[in-house]
């Protein structure tokens, strides 16, 4: 079997000990002669599933009693309406900062449940740079102030948290989450679809504030509200079983890792060779401003944009693969989640040289 070196931006790839793992008790989980999609969420086996998973992403977040976390289907698009409804009061707003396409998409899908307050918006460094707070317009009596923590496209990342008074902050970590160690207390609530940086698609986690979402949505049809699924352990509805399982596996394969202590190093060391390799060349270049460069999703262009195509082929030649930049920025992207190897960043960066070598 070969693998290659997988920079997907999401769908993402997934640690090879994980894939064998769930491979190896595929058609038979336990000895029960039944595979993990054949049983009921229900049942006892799945239970200890689904616990074990939520027990050993509190241990690795540190997540407290203070905060519920939920196993959900609809992706993190979804929290982009669900977020509103379930925090605002009636007439209530949200500060919203737009930092790139996601946190740009949530602010424009919460404006069709609420009047949301734009905070800032990067649009004019075409979202290289976040505008600085001393220009921000922030709403004390907000519900809440959104943010996007990492722009899994235009590769814009916070690594420290704004100030934001009293006003609790509500955080897409879609593309960041796992990837380093966090202060969870500090958000109100974080959420993730899995198929960046923790598992595959279907899943989508959400750690929230009791007291937050106790209080929020009554008036919502039950299976929008975040209470209701909190109340019945995300099993309001079938939840997204395997999902849950392979990511409870990932969680897992962290832990042995060493945990977000580790993975942080590990990322900081392998974002650290790529942009090195960026910015130790002419040929190829970052766009985003240095306080606010992902560790999780690297853009770069060529000096000869012309040469994009083949730089693309002769990549996958080698078994570099999904490297090709989003649509609205071009390109090439290079996502490094957990799952990366620093040997699979080493091999874009000799790559890349080599390329140069032949091509500047
Ligand atoms: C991928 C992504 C989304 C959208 O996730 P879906 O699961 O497709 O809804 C939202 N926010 C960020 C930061 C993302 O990376």
């Amino acid at each position: 079997m070969s693998r290659v070196f997988n920079f997907s931006a999401g769908p993402a790839a997934l640690p090879l000990e994980v894939l064998e793992e769930a491979k190896a008790s595929l058609t038979d989980l336990g000895g029960s002669g039944m595979s993990v999609m054949e049983i009921s969420h229900r049942s006892k086996a799945f239970d200890t599933i689904a616990t074990e998973a939520e027990a050993d992403l509190r241990e690795l977040m540190g997540i407290s009693d203070e905060y519920s976390v939920l196993f959900l289907q609809g992706g993190a698009t979804q929290q982009f309406a669900l977020l509103p409804m379930n925090l605002c009061a009636p007439g209530q707003s949200a500060d919203y900062l737009v930092t790139g396409s996601w946190s740009k998409k949530a602010y424009k899908t919460a404006a069709s449940v609420i009047e949301p307050n734009l905070v800032a918006d990067g649009a004019a460094s075409s979202y290289t740079d976040v505008p600085p707070m001393s220009e921000w317009q922030l709403n004390p009596d907000a519900a809440y102030f959104h943010m996007c923590q990492n722009e899994t496209i235009g590769g814009v990342e916070f690594h420290e948290l704004p100030d934001t008074g009293n006003v609790p902050i509500v955080c897409d970590m879609s593309s960041t989450i796992l990837s380093r160690p966090i202060d969870v207390n500090r958000f109100a609530v974080i959420y993730a679809g899995a198929q960046k940086n923790i598992g595959p698609a279907g899943l989508t986690i959400i750690i929230a504030r009791k007291d937050l979402i106790e209080k929020g949505g009554e008036n919502l049809p039950p299976i929008l509200r975040y209470q209701t699924q909190a109340d019945a352990d995300s099993m309001s509805n079938t939840p997204p079983t395997f999902a849950w399982y392979l990511s409870g596996l990932v969680f897992k394969w962290i832990k042995r890792q060493g945990g977000l202590q580790a993975m942080g190093e590990l990322n900081k060391r392998k974002s650290n060779l790529l942009y090195s390799a960026i910015d130790g060349s002419d040929f190829y270049a970052n766009p985003v401003a240095l306080p606010y460069r992902s560790w999780m999703n690297i853009p770069f262009t060529l000096a000869k944009p012309e040469l994009d195509g083949q730089f693309l082929a002769e990549a996958e030649k080698v078994g570099l693969m999904n490297l090709k930049g989003h649509r609205s920025v071009g390109g090439m992207r290079a996502s490094i989640y957990n799952a990366v190897s620093e040997e699979a960043v080493q091999a874009l960066v000799d790559f890349m040289a080599e390329f140069e070598k032949n091509n500047a």
